[in-house]
Parts: structure tokens; sequence; C-alpha cells
């Protein structure tokens, strides 16, 4: 029997985290937007990681990577994270989660021998952010069996490219992504670490955190049709312009939710034709709205369709709804959230328990049934998607301890349940 045992080793996590920068990002940032070849260099990188462990290693039918290690019983831990980045993203975001995974994975494959009392599964979901075609968690989605399809088929990247042939040049096929649900089979438990991306471990000078759920969310483009018209020879009044409604939704937005709660972006806005010399014809912006109650969302939804007709009419132009996405809120399971507490709490003596504002792949696999509950470590600044972001590397090594040490826990329960 060997007696050089893998202890678990933290700063392990962060030199895997800086080689990962150094090769798949650059002055601006994290360029691992999935589907591109900078983020399969990435996943290449993390199957040379994973090939020196006693792991099996496969791509579901949507693309995403997993690394099981079997153990006595078939009832699997699931650890989650993802790979991919917005473009110019941060260092942390997803890969953070990946890499404490594999961390954990040594710690475990060394300590039972490569045979722990139930098996042990790392998934990189393939496409977590969305960035390239406005559907966030489309892969952990398709696996959990709430992508939309039809949906799904009309998506277009800003060039024109359909997302079914985007999949294709990954070797995925949309028709058939939903079979990656065959991987939830054994499921017992789902656990995924993440950087808080927002200022409120920060201000509280805490280190971590159990996160409570995810905000619902209701994601829409909205495009108000008005005429195209010469910008010197038509006066004001006879202008029926698109742009002049769309810019009161920026206002308005606020407004509705200082009444609701929750959070409202209109994060992007595109004209037609475009041009300095003509009225808009046609303005498409969209809306992200959040919060965790279902009610709460729903007031907000409803308000901004109503005031977004009612700037319709006042400016003779039309309007049009489509729904990109919809989540609705998650909460998270009551003994991982104990355990979650417990671990955060062994590691590092305090502890506080916060909702998630963004989304996160864990929502997904929650939806299904299966247990899941998300650990937040401190993020500096208080900033995500951005080159910017950043955690202490003290965090982040306390964050690898205490999300190992949750993972034996849940492990150990998964085993008690069976
Ligand atoms: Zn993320």
């Amino acid at each position: 029997m060997s007696t050089s045992r893998v202890t678990l080793s933290p700063s392990r996590t962060v030199a895997d985290l800086k080689e990962l920068r150094a090769l798949t990002g650059d002055a601006n940032g994290a360029q691992r937007v999935a589907f591109t070849e900078t983020w399969s260099a990435g996943r290449r990188w993390l199957r040379r990681k994973l090939a020196t462990l006693p792991v099996e290693i496969h791509d579901d039918a949507a693309g995403n990577t997993w690394a099981t290690l079997r153990g006595t019983s078939e009832r699997a831990l699931l650890i989650g994270g993802h790979m991919d980045s917005v473009p110019n993203g941060g260092w942390l975001d997803g890969c953070l989660n990946v890499m404490a995974g594999v961390e954990i994975l040594r710690r475990i494959a060394s300590q039972y021998d490569g045979r722990p009392p139930v098996t042990v599964r790392l998934v990189d979901w393939a496409d977590e952010e969305g960035a390239r075609f406005g559907k966030s968690l489309f892969s952990s989605s398709a696996c959990a069996g709430y992508l939309d399809l039809d949906e799904a088929r009309a998506l277009k990247d800003k060039d024109g490219v359909t997302l079914p042939d985007a999949l294709r040049a990954c070797g995925i096929e949309l028709e058939r992504v939903g079979e990656s649900g065959r991987e939830l089979k054994n499921a017992a438990a789902y656990i995924e670490l993440h950087i808080e991306q927002g200022p409120v471990l920060l201000d509280l000078d805490l280190p971590l955190g159990t996160v409570l759920g995810t905000f619902g969310v209701e994601r829409h483009a909205i495009t108000f049709k008005g005429q195209a018209a010469h910008s010197g020879s038509t006066p004001m009044n006879r202008r029926r312009d698109a742009f002049l409604a769309a810019g009161k939704m920026g206002q308005e937005v606020y407004t509705i939710t200082g009444r609701h709660g929750g959070v409202s972006t209109i994060g992007s806005c595109t004209t037609k034709p475009g041009i300095v010399t003509s009225v808009v014809e046609e303005c498409r912006i969209t809306l992200d709205q959040r919060h965790l109650d279902a009610a709460g969302l729903a007031r907000l939804l409803a308000d901004a369709r109503a005031a977004s007709e009612r700037f319709a009419a006042e400016g003779k132009v039309e309007v049009a709804w489509d729904r990109i996405w919809q989540i609705e809120p998650v909460h998270f399971h009551p003994h991982l959230l104990a355990l979650c507490d417990e671990a955060i709490i062994e590691t590092c003596g305090k502890l506080h328990r916060l909702p998630s504002g963004p989304l996160h792949d864990a929502a997904e696999v929650a939806r299904t049934g299966v247990p899941t509950v998300m650990m937040f470590v401190q993020s500096l600044h208080g900033i995500s998607h951005n080159k910017i972001e950043d955690t202490r590397e003290e965090h982040l090594e306390l964050c690898v301890a205490a999300f190992d040490r949750l993972a034996e826990k849940a492990m150990r329960w998964v085993a008690s349940t069976a």
C-alpha cells in the first residue's frame, strides 16, 4: 500500500488558476467564450489536469465534460463549475469552481485509494455564460431538461451564426442535447463553489457565505417599430421615433424596480437604420429582471410591459416582446445549507447566508429535485464579468478548504441516506 497520501493543497488550486489565466487570458481578461477556440484550449488543459487521476472522462450530448471517480455506491456527489467566460471576463468566474473540484478529486482519490464510499463526479458545464447567443445556462438547462429547443434553434450570434451551426462545429447536435439528462440518473447531491460577484461579503468583511438560492429571472428583447425619416426634413411632431419610446424605458425600469424590489437592467440597445441622418425606425432593447420572490418578479414584468405599451402609444410606434429566457426563483436544500454552514464555520469561524443575484448552473440542477447548495467566496471590488474581478489569495485558499469540507460532509450524507 502506498503510504504517501495526497492531502488537499488549496495553494495548488491558486497555481492552477494562474496557469489557466496565462493560457486563455490576455491584457483585457479571460477569453474563454463557449464554443470558441480559446475555450476549447482551456478545456483541453483541464483534461490534462484530470488525466493524472483515476477518473473516467467523457463529454455528454450537450458538450458538458464529466470526470467520474467511481465509488462503492453508484449514488453520486456532483461538483459543478464552468470553464467558459464572458469576453474580457475575470480570472475566477466559473473556473475557480472547476479547479477547486479537481483539487477535491485529488484529495478524495488519494484518501480512499481511488474508491470513495459514493461516486464523485466533476462536471464542467459547456456554456454557462450565454455570452455569444444570449442564452445563459444553456448546457445545464439542456441536461436538466428545461431547454426550449424551438427557442434555441432560432438563436443567432452578432455575426448571424446560428446556435445549431456553432454547436455542430464543436461536435454537438442541438436536437440531441437533451440526452445529457441521463447524467443526472444517480445524482444524490450537487455542490458548487463560486465567487460572489457582488459586494455583500466584502461589505461584511467575511470571506465565505452559504447561498440560500438564486433569484428568478425574466429576460426579454423589446422591439419598438416606428418609421425611418430624414433627420432634417421631418418636423418633430411628425416623427414616429422608435428610439424615443425605448429611451423612456431606461428611466421607467428604475421606477418600477424601486416599487417592487429586485434588480432590472437594460443591457443592450440597437437601432435601425442606425445612421446619424435618420429618425430611428426600429429600436431593440434587452431587459433583464431578477427577484428572489416569484410574485415580485411577476410584478416587475407586468409593470414593464404596461409601460412599454404606454410609451409606444404615446409615440405612435409599435412594440413587441420576445422572451429570451426565464427561470423561477430556486431555493437550495435545507440539509445541504446546514452542512455548508458547518463547513464554513469550521474553516473560518464566521458565517453569513445570502441569496444569489447572478444565475448559476446549480439552479438548473436544483430544479430537477437533486439536493443542491452553493458556497460563495468574497469578491474584491464586488465586481465580476470584468478583468478587474479578483479575490484575495488567502480567501481563495480558505474557500477551497471549506468547499472540500462541504464535499466530505455531503459525501457522507449521501452514503448515509442510501
Ligand atoms: Zn460563473
